[in-house]
């Protein structure tokens, strides 16, 4: 069979996408190595996902999501995609269990955060140590917390959380800031971030199940000691899941794909949707914004093709 859709990523970008391509009357299958959700799944509480104003579990709501889209005709495959050749028609999307093969090709399949990798970090992850300030932050409203990174996204996700929280210790390997876009002086002026530079994360401590303090140690004195915090946000990048493109596919130097407003890339008939496209805000209700346009333009590109 030969798919008008083939939605790469059943996180929310990716189940989006599928519901509004079969709705717009294309056959459509999602290729998922995991289940429904992406990372929206590992979220126990999404409370700015507008609708619910009680807040909802991630798990349920990609669990409807999934539902929702299938319902609708859309398919799912379980495999990983290992390999694509996209200068076929049609394109051939490859997975352990077989080829797949379709007339355009939506890529959802998200960003990874890189980790710390120091004792703590993976026991207290959705405790207190998290890696996005604007899912996580107002969990600490008023309460001291540490960022830990230098770069942009660390610089803007202290930003953010400066204004909901009490104190915000900025964590830095090096002497200074590698962050260039934001404003540095007005950063820098704001009374309630404390910089810590030359320092690296030992450990994270916990209590009663829950993050206490970021323990540190100066690179150029040596010098140990631990900051209490409730929270830890990890701000040291995020890998786009784009392994499997191999270069077919312009990326940014972060290995996001670029892709326009429509979401096309630079392949024609092959359109991007969610985390995995550089964008400004990764969030649950940016993905599916993502996902409901790059079907259009599917749809679009389906009919003239
Ligand atoms: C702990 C946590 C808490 C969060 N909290 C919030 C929040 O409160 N509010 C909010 O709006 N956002 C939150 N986010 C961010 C939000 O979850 C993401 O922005 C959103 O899930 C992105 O959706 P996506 O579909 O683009 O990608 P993802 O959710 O990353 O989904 C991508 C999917 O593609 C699959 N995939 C990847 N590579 C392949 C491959 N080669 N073959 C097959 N499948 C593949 C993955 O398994 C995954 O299921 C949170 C994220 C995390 C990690």
């Amino acid at each position: 069979m030969i798919y008008d859709v083939c939605v790469i990523g059943a996180g929310p970008a990716g189940m989006t996408s599928a519901l509004y391509a079969v709705r717009s009357g294309l056959s459509c299958v999602m290729v998922e190595k995991l289940g429904y959700g992406g990372q929206m799944a590992q979220t126990p509480e999404l409370q700015n996902y507008p609708g619910f104003p009680e807040g909802v579990s991630g798990f349920d709501l990609a669990q409807d999501m999934g539902k929702q889209a299938e319902e609708f005709g859309a398919k799912l495959i379980r495999a990983e995609v290992t390999n694509i050749d996209f200068s076929a028609s049609p394109k051939v999307i490859s997975t352990p269990s077989g080829d797949i093969k379709a007339r355009s090709v939506i890529v959802a399949s998200g960003v990874e955060s890189r980790k710390l990798g120091c004792p703590g970090e993976a026991e207290y992850a959705g405790h207190g140590v998290s890696y996005c300030a604007t899912c996580d932050g107002n969990f600490f409203r008023g309460k001291d917390v540490a960022v830990i990174g230098g770069g942009n996204s660390a610089a803007v996700e202290a930003q953010y959380l400066a204004g909901i929280c009490k104190t915000v210790y900025l964590v830095h390997r090096r002497d200074t800031l590698r962050a260039a876009e934001i404003d540095v002086k007005h950063f820098a002026s704001l009374d309630n971030v404390k910089f810590v530079f030359n320092s690296i994360v030992d450990r994270i401590e916990g209590a009663d199940g829950k993050v206490s303090g970021v323990c540190i140690s100066n690179v150029s004195t040596g010098e140990k000691r631990t900051i209490p915090v409730s929270a830890v946000f990890v701000a040291i990048g995020k890998t786009p899941a784009t392994e499997f493109l191999q270069g077919n596919v312009d990326l940014d130097s972060t290995g996001a794909i670029l892709a326009n407003d429509s979401m096309a890339t630079s392949v024609p008939g092959v359109f991007a949707a969610g985390d995995v496209r550089q964008k400004n805000l990764r969030q649950v209700v940016t993905a599916t914004s993502d996902g409901a346009i790059a079907a259009k333009s599917a749809l679009q590109w389906c009919t003239h093709h």
